[in-house]
């Protein structure tokens, strides 16, 4: 690292130049010099900060310190979940467990914001602080790129305010974390964070890239699900109202940015619940707890049925522990080499 160098010239370096941005959005919102913009970060102009924010939230230069392990994390309780309800299930995106989890939150009051990630009229996804049930169903469903999710949470208020639950990639959950040790630290802002909840994550693509994609196989209807079946299924479903297309994992491959291919959290690491598919269980999600406050939503949403659970198979949890060790083994090849 070039000491010489001011923050806004690091990111741009280190991350933004160097294919490493998954467009987590940490870096947008409170900073005038960087917006996104057709679903990339770009600076507009140049910052005078010796020190700013923008490279002390960046998931890629501060990442997760706990991924020198090969295990996934810290869990206090591992399960199989989805929704009871098979509306809620359709829209979302396996189990719907993440949903009705910030429902529940909502509904609780244990939180009075939701940041979600939905997608505008044009098909690009985006950022959007929910409050009310039909904003927080409008969210379901998976992405696959980078939305800028978190530059929703900026400006964050000085005092006080809405106490916010946020869903999010594991970069995102850990780029969250790097926000809110910083405002403790300076005194800047109140931490108004009550929940994450963490998402499994492999790999996203830049917006731009799935464009590309979409294009290419002549896809023009908007698109309602994308998914990626478990092994050895090797593709990419995008489903439309009157077709579902199959796109080999292989032709994906060279279009996975940098910083996804070095990111070795796959299972959001420091969310309170992390929330993934469940292998060989259609419909249903594999959960992880991973702290006191996940497991007291958990209990809740178990006492008042928002959830149904069954143990996860100790076969599964072979499975994603692997899973988590090759992608960790993965990262840390591409970093130190
Ligand atoms: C980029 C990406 C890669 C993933 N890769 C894997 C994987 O390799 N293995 C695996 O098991 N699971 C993966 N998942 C997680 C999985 O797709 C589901 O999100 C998760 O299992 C929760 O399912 P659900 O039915 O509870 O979701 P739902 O109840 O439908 O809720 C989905 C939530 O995800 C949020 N969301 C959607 N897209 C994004 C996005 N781009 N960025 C941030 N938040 C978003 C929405 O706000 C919504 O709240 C991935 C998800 C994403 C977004
Ligand atoms: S990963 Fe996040 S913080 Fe880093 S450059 Fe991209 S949007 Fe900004
Ligand atoms: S692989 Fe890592 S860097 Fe890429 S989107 Fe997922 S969590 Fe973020």
């Amino acid at each position: 690292m070039n000491s010489n160098l001011n923050s806004q010239e690091q990111l741009i370096r280190d991350v933004l130049e160097k294919d490493r941005c998954s467009a987590c959005g940490a870096c947008i919102g409170l900073c005038p010099y960087f917006t996104f913009f057709e679903g990339k970060v770009v600076a507009l102009d140049q910052c005078s900060l010796n020190v700013g924010r923008c490279s002390r939230f960046c998931p890629h230069l501060q990442p997760n310190a706990s991924l020198a392990e090969n295990e996934p994390g810290r869990v206090l309780e591992r399960w199989m979940t989805r929704s009871p309800v098979p509306g809620l299930r359709k829209k979302s995106q396996y189990g719907g467990t993440v949903t009705a989890l910030i429902l529940l939150a909502l509904e609780l009051d244990w939180i009075q914001e939701a940041v979600l990630t939905g997608v505008r009229q044009t098909g690009e996804p985006e950022g959007r602080l929910c409050r009310t049930r039909s904003e927080v169903l409008a969210c379901a469903g998976s992405k696959y790129s980078g939305a800028g999710t978190l530059s929703v949470l900026q400006p964050l208020p000085e005092t006080g305010g809405a106490l916010r639950g946020v869903v999010g990639t594991p970069c995102q959950i850990t780029a969250l974390d790097n926000i809110r040790s910083y405002g403790l630290e300076q005194g800047l802002f109140a931490d108004t964070v009550s929940l994450k909840i963490g998402l499994f994550c492999t790999w996203s693509l830049p917006q731009g890239r799935v464009r590309q994609v979409l294009l290419e196989k002549g896809i023009r209807d908007p698109v309602l699900k994308y998914d990626v079946p478990p092994p050895p299924a090797e593709e990419f479903l995008i489903r439309t109202r009157r077709k579902q297309f199959s796109v080999p994992l292989a032709e994906l491959r060279s279009l996975v940015p940098r910083g996804c291919q070095a990111c070795g959290d796959m299972t959001a690491e420091a969310a309170d619940i992390a929330v993934g598919s469940a292998e060989g269980v259609p419909g249903w999600n594999t959960v992880l707890i991973r702290t006191e406050r996940g497991r007291n939503l958990f209990r809740e949403a178990r006492e008042k049925k928002a959830l149904q659970v069954k143990p996860l198979p100790e076969a599964n949890w072979e499975h994603l522990r692997t899973a988590v060790a090759n992608k960790k083994k993965r990262a840390r090849t591409l970093v130190e080499g």
